[in-house]
């Protein structure tokens, strides 16, 4: 089998056997992909740190024919995660969208706008951009991949969003102004005219140059865990933790 080489990110580890691991590699052109180390646990292992979760990693990697899991042969460190893992939200930040990547990347399939993604947002936390804001940006991104963003604009009454706000039905999914709302079933969401204004801003700016109000910010990370949770029909960890580190005092009804 023929030596594959690729950019990757780490997204996770875990040990097996007495001094392996198995990780989840995010590949730039492969998707995601799972590698079983050998000897990456042991203390001189040519490894090293390399498999950090939240590494960018040159790695390479024998295709097996008969398994699910590729046998990794190298990892060279890109850019370490190490800089931002020192920094407790910071870090947690990028523990999570490692987390929302494994959760919405497709194993196997080239997802190269999902890569950049997650490049610019993990340059955007070493840039010392607020971690809500990126995080935000990061799910409104996978979650607009994932199909479960209604098309950005107006309402198809041609009304503007960022004025009176917007209604969100998830069987469509579909945006609606509050007048075509009326009517219509319970809206799954509702989202401010200053939240449609910051989303409309993260569909056409990067992580290190978008900003949203405080109660933007707050209005779409409630509404993307609604999002995702539907969607990953699970609880992200990942997302708890960096929840309690940024609203240490919110209330459960805030
Ligand atoms: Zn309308």
């Amino acid at each position: 089998m023929p030596l594959r080489q690729s950019r990757c990110f780490v997204l996770r580890t875990h040990r097996v056997a007495e001094a392996d691991l198995v990780a989840v590699l995010f590949s730039a052109d492969l998707g995601k992909v799972r590698g079983w180390v050998r000897g990456a646990r042991r203390p001189r292992s040519r490894f090293g740190n390399s498999l950090g979760v939240g590494n960018e990693v040159e790695a390479g990697w024998f295709e097996r024919e008969t398994r699910e899991l590729v046998r990794v042969d190298r990892c060279e460190v890109v850019v370490s995660a190490l800089p931002l893992l020192r920094h407790p939200v910071r870090g947690a930040a990028l523990r999570y969208l490692s987390q929302l990547m494994e959760t919405f990347a497709l194993e196997r399939e080239p997802q190269p706008g999902l890569f950049r993604l997650l490049v610019a947002c993990r340059d955007a936390l070493l840039a010392e951009r607020p971690p809500a804001l990126v995080t935000a940006y990061a799910e409104a991104w996978v979650l607009r991949f994932a199909g479960l963003y209604p098309r950005p604009g107006r309402c198809a009454c041609g009304a503007r969003f960022d004025q009176g706000g917007a209604r969100y039905f998830a069987a469509g999914p579909v945006f609606a102004c509050p007048g075509c709302a009326r009517g219509r079933a319970e809206p799954d969401a509702s989202l401010s005219g200053a939240t449609l204004a910051a989303l409309a801003d993260f569909w056409r700016m990067g992580p290190g140059q978008v900003a949203a109000p405080s109660d933007a910010e707050a209005e779409l990370f409630e509404f993307h865990g609604r999002l995702a949770f539907a969607a990953a029909e699970r609880p992200l960890r990942a997302r708890s933790v960096l929840e309690a580190m940024l609203r240490p005092a919110a209330s459960p009804s805030a």
